[in-house]
C-alpha cells in the first residue's frame, strides 16, 4: 500500500472525485454479492460505500480496515440522498484489516435503548460507537467549547483547583481518600470548587471559571452517578443581576451554537414563593406541548429563596451539617439579602431570612445555581452560629475562609451550571448517563472496569488501614440499621449462627415462617431489577408478579445478585430502596403484626413491626392489594 498517501475522512471524499485516496475506519455493513462486495466504511464523519471486486483479507462487521481506491461518481439511479457521501463510491484497489472484530457482545447499530444497561456499560466503548451516542459526545464537546469561549469573551480566566483537599459540603457525604504520608488521615474529594473559587477572588483573579468535576457521595438516583461536571464560575465586585447576565450570555450563545432553540430571551426571573404558588415547585417546565415536541429549551431564573430550613432527619449530610436543627437551603457561603443582614447577625427570624441565591431552571430541571457570597467574616460566622456551631467547631470547618476574608477579599458572587443536565436536555434524552462517556451503573459500579474493588492487603497496610466489615454484606446491615434509626422505629437485632435457608432462619430466630418477608430479586426484560417480598413459607407466582409489575419478570441470577448488591442470596432484607430497587410487598404483610428477616447478613436478623416495615420500605402502593403467592 502506498505509505505516502495520507488519510481522507469519509465526507472529505466528496471533494476528491477522480482521485485515489486512503480511508481508514470500521466495517459498518458488509454485503457480499459473490463477485462484488459492498462495504460501508464508517469513520467519525459518517459512512461511505466502497466496492470491492478483488478479494483480499476476510472482512467482518466492525473490524477496522484501511482501503485505497478511486473516488467515483455513482450512477444516477444509485445515488443515496440520505448519505452525505451518497453521490460517490470508492472503487477499491487494495485493502487490509488493521484489527479484526470477533462476534460483538452488543449490537452497535440500533439506538441502544433496548439493551440491558449493565451490558451497555460493560462494553461502553462499543456502546459509544452507535450514531446516537457519538452525536451526543460531539454535541457535548461543541456546547462546552462555546460556553468556554463565551466566558473568555467576557474576560474570565480559567483556573484549576485541587481534587485532593478538605472538601466543601454541598449537601452530600464526602468521598474520602486515605493518605500514605499521614497514615490514619484522609483527604476529601471536592463536592464543588466553592471555597477555592472564592479564595481566587481574594487572590485578585477577578473573574474565574472552570469545567469542574464534582464528587458527591449521594444516594444514587437511577440516572445519577457519584461524579458530574459543572461549569463553575465566580466574579468580583458584582451583584446578582451581573452574575446572572454573564451566565445567560454564555448559555444562550452555546445553546444556539449547537442548533437548539430558546423559548424566551432574556430568561424570565421568577421569585421562589411565586414559583411555589404557581407551579408547586421551584423547578418547573414553561413549555407548551408543541414546544416540548420541538425540544425547545425554556430557561428561567428563580430568586429570593429562604436561607435556612429545618433539618430533614432522613438526610445524613443535613444531620451532620447542623447542630441546631437549622441548615442552609443552598449554600452556607451565601450572603443574606441586605434587608435581612441585621436578623442574620443577631440570629433572629431565622425562617424569614432570605438569601441572595439564584437558580437557573430549564424544562423542569434545576440546571444551575449560585449566589452573592458573605465576604464579611462576621456574616459568614453568623451563618455557622445559626447552624449551632461553637466558635471552635466553626474555626475548624471554615477558619481558613474567615482568615482570608480578613485579608482583603472583594465582594463577590458566582454560580455553577450542571453541564450533564443541560446536555441531557439539549439531546432530549431521559437519563444523564446518555450524556457521559463512562457513567456508573445504577449501583455505583464503574463502566468497563470493575470498581469499587478490594484493595491489596499490602497497600492497605502502607496506608495504615484495616478493613473491618466482617463479611462484605455487613455494609448493608449497617446501612439498614442507619435507615431504621433515622426513622425512629423500634426493632430488635438477633445474632445467630449463619443460616442459608428460610427454614433455618425461622428456626434459629424461633419465629414462624409466615412472618418472614422473603425478598426476591427479579429482572425485567430491560435488565432493570425489582424486589418482590412474599411470606417465606410460600412460593412466588411469577405470572402474578409479572402482571402486577406490568413487565415479564424472571429470577435474577444469584451470582449477579451477590456481586451487584453485595448481599448473599437469602440474606437480602426487604428494603429494595437500600439498593435503589423498587419494592413490592405481598398484601398478606399488611395484616401481620410483626416481621422477622435476615438483615443483610446470614448471621443477623431483625424483628420489627410489620407496619413499620411497610412505612419505611415504601413498597409500590399497588402492593397492598396484590397477591404474589402460588
Ligand atoms: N457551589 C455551588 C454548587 O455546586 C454553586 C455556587 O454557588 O457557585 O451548587
Amino acid at each position: 500500500m502506498n505509505p505516502n498517501l495520507s488519510r481522507t475522512l469519509t465526507a472529505q471524499a466528496n471533494e476528491k472525485v477522480g482521485e485515489t485516496i486512503k480511508l481508514q475506519g470500521w466495517v459498518d455493513t458488509l454485503r457480499d454479492h459473490g463477485r462484488v462486495t459492498f462495504v460501508d466504511l464508517r469513520d467519525k464523519l459518517g459512512i461511505i460505500q466502497c466496492v470491492i471486486t478483488k478479494k483480499g483479507d476476510k472482512l467482518s462487521d466492525e473490524s477496522v480496515i484501511e482501503i485505497i481506491g478511486k473516488v467515483n461518481k455513482r450512477p444516477e439511479n444509485s445515488v443515496n440522498k440520505d448519505l452525505v457521501t451518497g453521490t460517490i463510491e470508492i472503487d477499491v484497489s487494495e485493502y487490509k484489516v488493521l484489527n479484526k472484530c470477533k462476534e460483538l457482545p452488543i449490537p452497535v447499530k440500533s439506538d441502544g435503548y433496548e439493551i440491558d444497561e449493565e451490558l451497555r456499560l460493560k462494553y461502553r466503548y462499543l456502546d459509544l460507537r452507535r450514531e446516537r451516542m457519538h452525536n451526543i459526545l460531539v454535541m457535548r464537546s461543541n456546547f462546552v467549547r462555546s460556553l468556554r469561549e463565551g466566558f473568555f469573551e467576557q474576560d474570565f480566566t480559567e483556573v484549576e483547583t485541587p481534587l485532593l483537599s478538605m472538601g466543601t459540603s454541598e449537601g452530600a457525604r464526602n468521598f474520602l481518600v486515605p493518605s500514605r504520608m499521614a497514615p490514619g488521615k484522609f483527604y476529601a474529594l471536592p463536592q464543588s470548587p466553592q471555597q477555592y473559587k472564592q479564595l481566587l477572588m481574594t487572590a485578585g483573579v477577578d473573574r474565574y471559571f472552570q469545567l469542574a468535576r464534582c464528587i458527591r457521595d449521594e444516594d444514587l438516583k437511577f440516572d445519577r452517578g457519584f461524579e458530574f461536571t459543572q461549569l463553575d464560575l465566580e466574579m468580583s465586585f458584582v451583584n446578582e443581576s451581573e452574575v446572572m447576565s454573564a451566565v445567560e450570555n454564555s448559555v444562550k450563545a452555546a445553546v444556539k451554537a449547537v442548533g437548539s432553540k430558546l423559548k424566551e430571551d432574556p430568561f424570565p426571573v421568577i421569585p421562589y414563593d411565586e414559583a411555589i404558588k404557581k407551579y408547586g415547585a421551584d423547578k418547573f417546565d414553561l413549555r407548551t406541548e408543541e414546544e416540548k415536541k420541538a425540544n425547545v429549551l425554556a430557561f428561567a431564573w428563580v430568586v429570593k429563596f429562604p436561607f435556612f430550613k429545618k433539618v430533614d432527619r432522613k438526610d445524613a449530610s443535613e444531620v451532620e451539617e447542623s447542630r441546631s436543627g437549622w441548615v442552609f437551603t443552598h449554600n452556607p457561603f451565601s450572603k443574606p439579602v441586605d434587608e435581612h443582614i441585621e436578623w442574620h447577625l443577631k440570629g433572629e427570624n431565622i425562617d424569614k431570612i432570605m438569601t441572595t441565591q439564584y437558580d437557573l431552571v430549564c424544562n423542569g430541571l434545576e440546571v444551575g445555581g449560585g449566589s452573592i457570597r458573605a465576604h464579611d467574616p462576621e456574616v459568614l460566622k453568623a451563618t455557622y452560629k445559626i447552624m449551632g456551631y461553637s466558635e471552635e467547631d466553626m474555626m475548624k470547618a471554615i477558619g481558613h475562609m474567615v482568615k482570608a476574608f480578613e485579608l482583603g477579599t472583594p465582594p463577590h458572587g458566582g454560580l455553577a451550571l450542571g453541564v450533564d443536565r443541560i446536555i441531557m436536555l439539549l439531546a432530549n434524552e431521559q437519563s444523564l448517563k446518555e450524556t457521559i462517556a463512562f457513567p456508573m451503573t445504577r449501583r455505583g459500579r464503574t463502566s468497563v472496569m470493575d470498581a469499587p474493588s478490594i484493595a491489596n492487603p499490602d497497600h492497605l497496610k502502607e496506608l495504615g488501614l484495616a478493613v473491618n466489615i466482617g463479611e462484605e454484606s455487613d455494609v448493608i446491615f449497617v446501612r439498614l440499621k442507619r435507615l431504621l434509626d433515622s426513622e425512629d422505629v423500634k426493632y430488635e437485632v438477633i445474632e445467630h449462627r449463619s443460616v442459608k435457608t428460610s427454614e433455618e432462619a425461622a428456626e434459629v430466630r424461633n419465629t414462624p415462617m409466615d412472618i418472614a418477608p422473603k425478598a426476591m430479586i427479579l429482572t425485567k426484560p430491560d435488565g432493570g431489577l425489582v424486589m418482590v417480598c412474599i411470606p417465606a413459607d410460600k412460593k412466588l407466582d411469577m405470572k402474578k408478579a409479572s402482571a402486577v409489575v406490568g413487565e415479564k419478570l424472571k429470577f435474577a441470577d444469584p451470582e449477579f445478585v451477590e456481586s451487584e448488591l453485595g448481599v448473599k442470596v437469602g440474606a437480602v432484607p426487604p428494603f429494595g430502596k437500600l439498593f435503589e430497587i423498587e419494592t413490592y410487598i405481598d398484601k398478606s404483610f399488611w395484616e401481620k403484626e410483626k416481621v422477622a428477616f435476615n438483615a443483610g447478613r446470614r448471621d443477623r436478623s431483625i424483628i420489627m413491626k410489620a407496619s413499620d416495615l411497610i412505612k419505611i420500605a415504601e413498597p409500590n402502593p399497588v402492593s397492598k392489594d396484590s397477591d404474589f403467592k402460588q
